[in-house]
């Protein structure tokens, strides 16, 4: 089998290349790869062109315009990072009978209730980031190539930065820290998505007929304030020198930390169908992020 990855530097870009690896002949791209291959998601066609140049059996897309604060002044390339272009490499998908996973976000939603949504549940982006991405699912869908858009949340990886790896320095460096408490999610780790991604693109291609949209992220719940309360604890546990004192991690509305692009406060996904369809376990959220800081601390 050929495979076809995209966005191949990214956190969820960097773990596919070690999870499509034994999948077969892998070709990676980033935005700046040269020759005849472009992998540059602002320009629709030249990614088309490489997609018919390559003839992969699979295209895994984990290139993304996830700025989400910086998409709501540039919406016209995020729109060709997030929608137009993923929509020809499905249409040029659909032409060579590939298939194509994808990824998509919570913020789709308008994060309304406390209660996880499923794949079923009306959408309602508050951000040019999560509209972007919902034309991008949408024009997925409407190809018709056999194809899997994975939705997931607060996704981390050891690699580069993240949530965690600034909590941990402001934990350092100051003796009070203030962090959003009313937006709820599953933190969910680059190397379960690109696992996940591999176990279900291969079932994918024993039945084609499992096309479709899943929900993909870590099991269970937390807030940001309780995310980076279990980091900072974990790295004081680990013999860190932690400044904040755990009462001085304080919570705070998400009012309190006014940003451009306006966040779901519900970001809870509902899982059961990935996990039913390809019989998989998504475990809790802890595990992964422990992972990770056994890496980085
Ligand atoms: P990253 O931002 O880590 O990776 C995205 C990749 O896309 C980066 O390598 C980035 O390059 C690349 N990219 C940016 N602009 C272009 C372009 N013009 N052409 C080609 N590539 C480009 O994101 P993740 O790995 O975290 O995200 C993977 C997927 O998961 C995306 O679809 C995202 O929308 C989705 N997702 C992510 C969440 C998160 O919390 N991160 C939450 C929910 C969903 P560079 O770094 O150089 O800009």
């Amino acid at each position: 089998m050929k495979v076809l990855l995209f966005g191949k530097g990214g956190q969820v870009g960097w773990e596919l290349q070690r999870a499509l690896a034994p999948l077969g002949e892998l070709i990676a791209l980033d935005f700046d790869s040269t020759g005849q291959l472009s992998g540059d998601f602002s320009q629709p066609e030249a990614v088309a062109a490489t997609v018919r140049v390559v003839a992969p059996d699979l295209i895994v897309n984990a290139a993304a315009h996830t700025a989400v604060d910086k998409a709501e002044s540039e919406a016209d390339l995020a729109r060709l990072i997030n929608a137009t272009t993923p929509g020809r490499i499905a249409q040029e998908a659909k032409a060579l009978g590939a298939h194509l996973v994808h990824y998509s976000t919570d913020y789709v939603f308008d994060g309304s209730g406390d209660a996880p949504r499923d794949e079923a549940a009306a959408t309602g982006p508050l951000s040019v980031y999560g509209r972007t991405k919902l034309e991008g699912e949408q024009l997925i869908a409407a190809s018709g190539a056999t194809h899997l858009i994975l939705r997931t949340s607060w996704v981390y990886a050891a690699r580069g930065g993240n949530f965690a790896k600034t909590m941990l320095k402001l934990a350092k460096e100051r003796e009070r820290l203030t962090v959003i408490a009313d937006q709820i999610g599953a933190p969910t780790g680059a190397e379960l998505l690109a696992d996940v991604s591999a176990h279900a693109a291969r079932m994918l291609r024993a039945r084609p007929e499992l096309s479709g949209l899943y929900h993909c992220v870590a099991a269970g719940e937390t807030s940001w304030h309780g995310y980076a309360t279990h980091v900072i604890e974990r790295a004081r546990a680990a013999g860190h020198a932690i400044k904040v004192a755990p009462d001085a991690i304080l919570p705070i509305p998400t009012t309190d930390y006014p940003t451009p692009a306006t966040r779901p406060l519900n970001s809870r996904l509902d899982t059961r169908r990935l996990r039913d369809t390809f019989d998989l376990v998504l475990p809790p959220w802890q595990q992964g992020v422990d992972r990770m800081l056994a890496e980085i601390l």
